[in-house]
């Protein structure tokens, strides 16, 4: 079971940001912005690249409705999904990075 998954479960606990029935948006523990919200499927799907054109169309309109109701909406934020090693995915867990609330530097290498 992964993190997420416990913390959909509520074995672990978050604080949330927003729910409906197949998704879930927290803070990130460690932000990396002002805002650094995750927002997650309630199923687990390893990673973007497993998941369906259909899963990610609905993670995208869920990641609209939490930047919009942070606020972000109005002053722009970034989306990031980190997919296996070189993508530096920690949690094999499908989850998109909201970060906003600054403005932020483009990474590139570690
Ligand atoms: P990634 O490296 O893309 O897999 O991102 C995993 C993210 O999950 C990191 O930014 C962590 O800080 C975050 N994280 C790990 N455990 C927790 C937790 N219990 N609650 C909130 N965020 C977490």
């Amino acid at each position: 079971m992964t993190i997420f998954e416990k913390i959909v479960a509520g074995e672990i606990p978050c604080k949330k940001v927003l729910e409906n029935d197949s998704f879930l948006a927290f803070y990130d523990i460690n932000p990396k912005a002002p805002v650094h919200i995750l927002a997650i499927p309630k199923i687990c799907v390893k990673d973007f690249h497993l998941a369906s054109p259909t899963l990610l169309g609905e993670l995208c309109a869920f990641t609209q409705e939490v930047a919009k109701h942070v606020g972000l909406d109005k002053s722009g934020y970034r989306v990031i999904t980190n997919i296996g090693d070189d993508g530096g995915q920690e949690v094999p867990h499908l989850h998109f990075h909201i970060l906003g609330g600054g403005k932020l530097a483009f990474p590139t290498l570690a």
